[in-house]
């Protein structure tokens, strides 16, 4: 059963091959994150600290015209920032924003990227938490209730108790 969208677009043959092309570039980025995560870590102690490298200046040299993209850095449930950001071809953006402690939602141009302390902190949660899909589903569905939002029906259907297992 998939875990995001409906049966029918889940086997749709451009859905299947969205998928094949960003698992495949996910597999090769990945591995170049390692090392700015690792320096990320070093610097600001897991988090704990600002980095030096909140925003990075593009210093490119390659001659390549740069191009520009807006991301919306999450950094809790309720702390947004808005970071207009200049990036070359020859680097991807996600290093740079790995570099400011943020992880890209997307391996290429992504327009939302996740804090790494509020990741590390989740991963820890679901390491120590005991399994409760059930409050696991109800706590998103309140949280995004109590911001405003309204779930779509797609949406509400995926975080209904019982819809994951
Ligand atoms: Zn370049």
């Amino acid at each position: 059963m998939p875990l995001l969208g409906s049966t029918a677009t889940a086997s749709h043959p451009r859905w299947e091959k969205w998928k094949e092309i960003s698992a495949d570039r996910w597999k090769h980025l990945i591995p170049t994150l390692v090392r700015p995560f690792m320096r990320w870590c070093q610097e600001t102690s897991y988090g704990r600290h600002k980095g030096s490298q909140h925003t990075i200046p593009l210093n490119c040299k390659c001659g390549k015209s740069a191009r520009h993209v807006e991301v919306t850095a999450v950094y809790t449930t309720v702390r947004l920032e808005h970071h207009s950001l200049m990036y070359c071809e020859c680097c991807p953006l996600a290093l740079t924003l790995v570099a400011m402690g943020l992880f890209p939602a997307s391996p290429i141009r992504p327009s939302i990227a996740f804090s790494l302390s509020h990741l590390l902190f989740a991963s820890k949660l679901f390491i120590y938490i005991s399994p409760n899909i059930t409050a696991w589903c109800s706590t998103i569905s309140s949280n995004l209730v109590e911001k405003g939002f309204t779930p779509s029906a797609t949406m509400s259907k995926l975080i209904t108790p019982g819809a994951l297992i």
